[in-house]
């Protein structure tokens, strides 16, 4: 094996672990879509950040819903007669319908049976269960666990508060070049469970501190959105209704540690460039990744493609919620989300930022015939059967590049990775071949101004 090849293995095998690292770090607590638990996750996330904490008072309107109470909780139990801790919160977090009101008090066990939830198909594994918006309190168990319970008298309490505080969110915003931005946007408000929230807020913060390490050398701004799903980005867009309109695209990214091939749910409008460039990521990485189309359901992407915003926002999984059995159970666990998988998802991320911040439109400066590309270098020497596709890529970019082609239109009709593409750009643009086309001449304008300005701070 080449050297080359096998220190780029290690590279990623290292990444992956560092990544499941810090996802096995988040996992123990005992995150609700208010709370201790959210927040405490929020400030572990901000020692590799600079992420701003936001506290929005219970009872603020956001658009159609109101900012529920805080919830808080120290302990719950179910004890059976001889004190035994039968189900013990302190063991596992998921044992609490999360939002669950106190409660203490002894009851037998058919008083207590209607507020125990299990999943019989699965029977040695806990359910995750919530009831933010309805007062209720419950505990789930294994299946196996309940058929273990006699009958007799139980004591049952849970700990809990639910009071006038706030919701809080994390904001983390990187300026670029242009004043356009890329959000992307991850859920933090399940407890213990690994694929569903803790792989989106693992590879989005990776990704963040990735970004943040360029300095703002990048085109795009970026505004990275760590809060709790459905109330949180409903809160977020009601608070900055108005710079929606600076964001260009963006990605929301959950379910992406597990071992499933790819799937991205494109924006509410389907077409937009950031849709095409995750389809053109997906198409080249394996032939078992999908596109699929939008839906209003899913995740946040719900609340920026409401017909209000339209934003063109994504969404990147592996494996898609509710597809997977292992889904809002105990059984979504550190084990389930893989090293290799993160690393590979934080790279399929950066692939697609790489598009966006890569593709424009250049022009030929030479259109008549081809030029010789053999007298600058750019040409094999002798002649044979076989164009590597190095050579074909700058064909193509000359071909296409009259104006009206991007390079990811010219990546995708050459079926040739865009990276490929953008580096022969790159070449003939050296050689005088090629020049860039202003497309959209504020904002070329507007880069170029802060180019100087990053060149005159170095
Ligand atoms: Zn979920």
């Amino acid at each position: 094996m080449n050297h080359n090849c096998s220190s780029r293995e290690e590279a990623t095998v290292g990444v992956g672990r560092e990544l499941h690292d810090f996802a096995a770090r988040l996992y123990p607590i005992c995150r609700s879509i208010t709370g201790e638990g959210l927040r405490q996750t929020l400030r572990f996330i901000q020692e590799h950040l600079p992420l701003q904490l936001h506290e929005v008072t219970t009872g603020t309107q956001v658009f159609d819903w109101t900012i529920p109470k805080e919830w808080n909780i120290r302990d719950a139990f179910i004890k059976d007669s001889t004190g035994r801790r039968v189900v013990d919160f302190q063991k596992c977090n998921l044992h609490v319908l999360s939002y669950s009101s106190p409660v203490s008090g002894k009851m037998s066990l058919s008083e207590l049976r209607p507020h125990l939830h299990t999943i019989p198909a699965h029977p040695e594994w806990i359910p995750y269960r919530t009831s933010y918006y309805k007062e209720d309190w419950g505990f789930c168990l294994s299946h196996e666990q309940l058929l273990s319970l006699p009958e007799g008298e139980y004591e049952v309490r849970i700990d809990s508060q639910l009071t006038n505080g706030s919701l809080t969110y994390g904001e983390c915003f990187l300026a670029g070049k242009s004043s356009d931005e890329i959000l992307v946007s991850c859920h933090a408000c399940h407890p213990s469970l690994a694929n569903d929230n803790l792989s989106g807020l693992t590879v989005a913060t990776a990704l963040a501190a990735e970004i943040a390490s360029r300095k703002g050398s990048h085109r795009y701004s970026y505004r990275f959105l760590f809060l709790p799903g459905t109330i949180g980005a409903i809160t977020w867009l009601a608070r900055n209704r108005e710079s929606t309109e600076r964001i260009k695209y963006g990605l929301v990214l959950t379910c992406i540690g597990d071992k499933g091939a790819f799937h991205y749910k494109k924006s509410r409008r389907g077409d937009t460039e950031i849709d095409r460039a995750a389809a053109h990521v997906l198409a080249l990485l394996s032939r078992d990744s999908q596109v699929l189309e939008f839906s209003p359901y899913g995740y946040d992407e719900r609340q920026y493609c409401s017909p209000g915003f339209n934003l063109a926002v994504g969404c990147l999984m592996r494996s898609v919620w509710g597809s997977f059995p292992e889904y809002h159970t105990s059984a979504d666990n550190l084990d389930f989300i893989k090293p290799d998988s993160l690393a590979q998802s934080l790279e399929v991320c950066s692939r697609i930022l790489e598009v966006l911040e890569n593709n424009r439109l250049y022009r030929n400066l030479q259109p008549y015939c081809e030029p010789q590309l053999g007298r600058r270098g750019l040409y094999r020497s002798t002649g044979g059967e076989f164009i590597a596709e190095e050579i074909s890529a700058r064909l193509w970019v000359l071909n296409l590049s009259d104006g009206n082609h991007s390079l990811l239109d010219i990546a995708d009709r050459a079926h040739i990775p865009f990276r490929r593409i953008l580096e022969a750009a790159r070449l003939l643009e050296e050689n005088q071949l090629l020049e860039r086309v202003s497309e959209h001449r504020m904002a070329v304008a507007e880069e170029e101004i802060a180019d100087k300005k990053l060149a005159t701070d170095q």
